[in-house]
């Protein structure tokens, strides 16, 4: 057993590496020290929770280890065997798993547990409170992991009425915990009763949201995990899952933030909007009339050699083909030729927030080169070549003016106002959000299909020896 001083050191140890950690993760450059840094304040936490003075009954050391070494070698195996691609997936469910453990804990506190004295209000509603965010963290996050995952339909699981529906499943749920708080019930059945409808409004809650929305539903369930571990740490009364969870909660908000003003969305209008993904709009139509026109290899890179100015767009496609070094490849070689070369980051590029910075920082492209989004329009309109590498959402110009489209209103890289545009893609499928893109049939677009890795080894290799 440790001593108390001991034990309060290592948890403010533990919370300062968390702090120190998620300020380092806002910078690529420092951003992997930085998840080493929490990582450890989360080692020390656990270690101090083990060995605490509060702890009573030693008897259950076998099983904590065990869960422990189970959990850690899943947890291992799953990080490490990930593709690049599935990465947002994991994180889905890792953050579902959050939610789960939430809904454990309050059960335990419920149900598993001989209560001394009979709870307080306050006490039973905060565990009420954390069994529900934690159940719709749970299912939530489990609709959000599918769905990304292409293994459910954006359609998939809606209710009828679905807004009128999930008004009520919440209404319900918080009126049980306000009334079974205020008369202190917390019996099985009871129990049990507001469980399903959770575990339901978790799904229900996510299924109609989809296609170009779920950034912005992917970081809400992340704050709801951040929340249920704080109020986790209100019941146990630890500092560090409190303050742990906070830092969770509150940075998950933020980004819920943040992806809204990239949507140009409100989050109200997020979530009882419905279908960000219905693949309408009038631009759909455009395929079948219009006609993309390519450029052959050759001929992209004398135009590339040529340039003063060259703007790289990355999008979830880079992901796919794993075409980073590929570009960092590109690139190095136009800089040496002189062209001022640099990358439009747009925030809901990819598959998860900062994805595209997490591949262009695995090959070191130095950060003065990215332009988020502001920066990049102010500099579109003056730069000679634009190169789409498998991006097609964040450079739709529909969203400008289709008021029909799904991703209406969401604030688009203006990439059709450059001298000439290169897009590499394999077909001429549409992106995430299941709409067509005009941009792929102006004047100053030109198509490059094949897989973007392969696409940009030729170009590189074509600026090499032709040019
Ligand atoms: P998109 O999904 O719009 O487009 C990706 C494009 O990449 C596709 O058109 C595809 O075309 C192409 N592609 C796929 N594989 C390859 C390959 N191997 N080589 C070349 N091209 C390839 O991606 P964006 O990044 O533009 O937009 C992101 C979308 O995802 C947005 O709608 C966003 O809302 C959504 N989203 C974002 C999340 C986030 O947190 N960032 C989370 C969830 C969703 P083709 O098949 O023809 O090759």
């Amino acid at each position: 057993m440790m001593s108390s001083f001991w034990f309060d050191t290592a948890y403010f140890a533990g919370v300062l590496l968390f702090i120190i950690g998620l300020q380092r993760l806002g910078h690529p450059a420092t951003a992997r020290r930085g998840n080493l840094l929490a990582a450890g304040g989360m080692g020390l936490a656990i270690l101090a929770a083990i060995f605490s003075p509060l702890q009573t009954d030693y008897g259950n050391f076998l099983w904590i280890i065990l869960g422990l070494a189970i959990g850690a070698a899943v947890g291992f195996m799953a990080a490490k065997r990930v593709q690049m691609t599935s990465m947002p997936q994991l994180v889905s469910l890792f953050n579902g798993l959050g939610g789960a453990c939430a809904v454990v804990i309050s059960m335990v506190q419920l149900i598993g547990v001989e209560q001394t004295s009979p709870m307080s209000q306050p006490e039973l509603g905060t565990i009420l409170l954390t069994l529900v965010v934690g159940s719709v963290a749970f299912t939530g996050s489990l609709v959000a992991w599918a769905k990304l995952d292409g293994r459910l339909k954006d359609n998939a699981l809606v209710p009828p009425f679905p807004t009128i529906f999930n008004m009520g499943l919440l209404l319900v749920s918080l009126g049980m915990v306000i009334y079974l708080a205020i008369i202190g019930e917390g019996s099985s059945l009871w129990l049990i009763s507001l469980l399903a409808i959770s575990l339901v409004y978790g799904i229900t809650f996510v299924s109609p949201i989809g296609g170009a929305d779920m950034p912005v539903v992917i970081s809400l369930l992340n704050s709801f995990t951040g929340l249920t571990a704080a109020l986790a740490g209100l019941i146990y009364g630890n500092q560090v899952m409190l303050m742990g969870g906070i830092l969770v909660g509150s940075s998950g908000t933020i980004l819920t933030v943040l992806m809204c003003k990239a949507m140009n969305r409100s989050l109200w209008n997020v979530i009882i909007g419905g279908f960000g993904s219905s693949g309408g709009g009038s631009s759909s139509a455009a395929a079948g009339e219009q006609v993309a026109k390519e450029l052959s290899r050759p001929d992209a890179a004398i135009l590339l050699a040529y340039s003063q100015s060259v703007i790289i767009v990355p999008g979830y496609g880079l992901a796919v083909a794993q075409a980073q070094r590929a570009c960092r490849a590109l690139d190095n070689e136009l800089t040496a030729r002189g062209v001022d070369v640099s990358y439009a980051i747009h925030p809901v590029a990819g598959r998860m927030p900062g994805h595209m910075n997490v591949l262009l920082a695995e090959v070191d492209v130095p950060y003065e080169k990215l332009l988020d989004l502001e920066q990049a329009n102010e500099a579109l309109p003056n730069t000679d070549v634009v190169i789409v590498v498998g991006a097609n959402d964040v450079v739709n110009p529909s969203a400008r003016t289709d008021t029909g489209s799904p991703i209406y209103g969401m604030p688009i890289l203006d990439v059709d106002k450059a001298g000439k545009v290169l897009i590499m893609k394999r077909s001429m499928r549409p992106g995430y959000a299941g709409v067509q893109n005009p941009l792929f049939f102006l004047e100053n677009s030109f198509m490059l299909f094949g897989d973007a890795k392969d696409t940009l080894q030729a170009l590189l290799q074509e600026t090499k020896v032709g040019v």
